[in-house]
């Protein structure tokens, strides 16, 4: 048996030792380079494989060799980056097809009776101050569902967890009783069902359909702003649902009296449960969730890149795993996960604030919070709905990016800086006074920074 021969009956040992992942992470792009004196040389791709297989698995590498080749008393392993990286490993390829034919498989496993995905649990979501309350409330509701908040409405900006905390209320309710009639629904589908059932005549078996549920959960339902029939459908199959004690779970990107063209009625009724947000999670928290996604994985990473990760990439959480997911693959694939790479790595994923935030990112973030088509901010009128945006945004050009009131005044036409300076006081005055406002202001920030 010559060395590679050797090689490859320990890595088909080692498979059974080392779960899938590790295999790919560890082993990929390893070779015994020398047998001498008792003693076999494996040369490793980088400093951190050395360091991993030797402190993790000597022991099962050498047992393995052992068993093969009793004389063999010792390892040692050597970096070399150069000779290793075209070594093709066909246990190596056969795995990482399996991979992600699994992780397909899995990310579409979504329940058809439910549309619930199984993967968004309670046991995976990791929380902190930042969405604690959000995520009490949503463990209550699961405990019993219709007779503690009812609605519940989670809001926050986008990737925060809105989504995962809702499915996860669903998944629960569904394990723990087999007989609710669950459904999850995001509000676009909503709304194209109520629109398909009326253009086909249908509307009372949709009707009967929804009353037939016992807990709804609508996904990102700000979508059905300005959606006049959908909302007056909505309002009726609400109430119907809430006489009969069932559960009604929204999600949304801000609160209900910010949401614009919302029914007051509907308003109303969302106001009359549990409202709960969910907002950015600090160092400390995205650091856990990066470690809990890691060891979903069954992989681990050296504290050096965990940290900096968890330090640089703040956007949410989605972003987050975007990032070590981005690492995970180059690792697997290029076998080099030292900090000077994933600084290179992940430099789209981190940004400071001047790179993202000017002044047109500010105008059309406000302009889009408040429904205005693109131009319409720069009307010259005196409707409330363009003159509040429209002060706004001076105002965030003003304390978010230092513009001085000149420049402000000519962004909008241009020909007085006292209107500019009044409406900086205005909205700075009112923030004061108005819970509300600040609430806006807060959620237009946040969109503002978050990309
Ligand atoms: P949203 O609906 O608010 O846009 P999602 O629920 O889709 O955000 O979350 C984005 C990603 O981040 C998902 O993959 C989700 O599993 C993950 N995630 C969000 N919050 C948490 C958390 N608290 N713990 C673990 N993973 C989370
Ligand atoms: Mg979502």
């Amino acid at each position: 048996m010559d060395n590679k021969e050797l090689w490859q009956s320990v890595l088909a040992q080692m498979q059974f030792h080392v779960s899938k992942a590790n295999f790919a992470t560890w082993f990929q792009n390893t070779e015994i380079i020398s047998i001498e004196d008792k003693k076999v040389t494996i040369s490793v791709p980088n400093a951190f494989s050395k360091e991993w297989l030797s402190n993790k698995y000597n022991k099962l590498i050498l047992k393995a060799i052992h068993d093969i080749d009793d004389k063999v008393k010792d390892l040692s392993f050597i970096i070399n980056p150069y000779s290793s990286k075209k070594i093709l490993n066909k246990i190596l390829i056969q795995n990482e097809k399996e991979e992600t034919e699994q992780l397909r498989f899995e990310e579409f496993k979504v329940n058809k009776e439910t549309n619930l995905n199984p993967k968004y649990t309670f046991d995976n979501f990791v929380v902190g101050s930042f969405n604690e309350l959000a995520h009490a409330a949503s463990l209550a509701v699961s405990e019993s569902p219709g007779f503690t908040y009812n609605p519940l409405f989670i809001y926050g900006g986008v990737g925060l967890g809105k989504t995962h905390l809702i499915q996860a209320i669903g998944n629960k309710i569904n394990e723990d009783s087999k007989k609710k009639k669950i459904k999850y629904i995001s509000s676009e589908k909503f709304v194209s069902g109520i629109v398909a059932a009326i253009r086909s005549n249908s509307i009372e078996s949709f009707k009967s359909n929804l009353s037939s549920i016992d807990v709804l959960i609508i996904d990102d339902i700000q979508f059905i702003a300005g959606k006049n029939k959908t909302q007056e459908e909505f309002f009726h199959a609400f109430n119907s649902l809430y006489e009969k004690n069932k559960q009604i779970i929204l999600s949304s990107d801000r609160p209900p009296n910010a949401i614009p063209e919302l029914e007051e009625r509907l308003r109303s009724r969302f106001e009359g449960g549990m409202i709960a947000d969910v907002s950015l999670p600090d160092y400390e928290t995205r650091l856990v969730i990066l470690k809990q996604k890691l060891q979903e994985k069954n992989i681990e990473l050296p504290e050096e890149i965990l940290d900096y990760v968890a330090n640089n990439v703040k956007k949410n959480i989605r972003e987050l795993e975007g990032a070590l997911n981005r690492l995970l693959l180059y690792s697997k694939t290029n076998n080099i996960l030292d900090l000077e790479t994933v600084k290179k790595l992940l430099k789209g994923f981190i940004f400071s604030p001047f790179d993202v935030v000017n002044c047109k990112k500010i105008i059309d973030t406000v302009s889009k919070f408040y429904n205005l088509d693109d131009k319409n901010i720069f009307d010259v009128t005196r409707r409330k709905e363009v003159v509040k945006p429209r002060q706004v945004a001076m105002f965030l050009l003003r304390k978010e990016l230092k513009f001085s009131f000149p420049a402000i005044a000519r962004k909008f036409g241009g020909k007085d800086h006292t209107t500019a300076i009044y409406a900086y006081n205005k909205i700075l005055q009112e923030n004061e006074e108005n819970n509300k406002l600040t609430e806006e202001l807060n959620l237009i920030k946040q969109r503002i920074y978050s990309g």
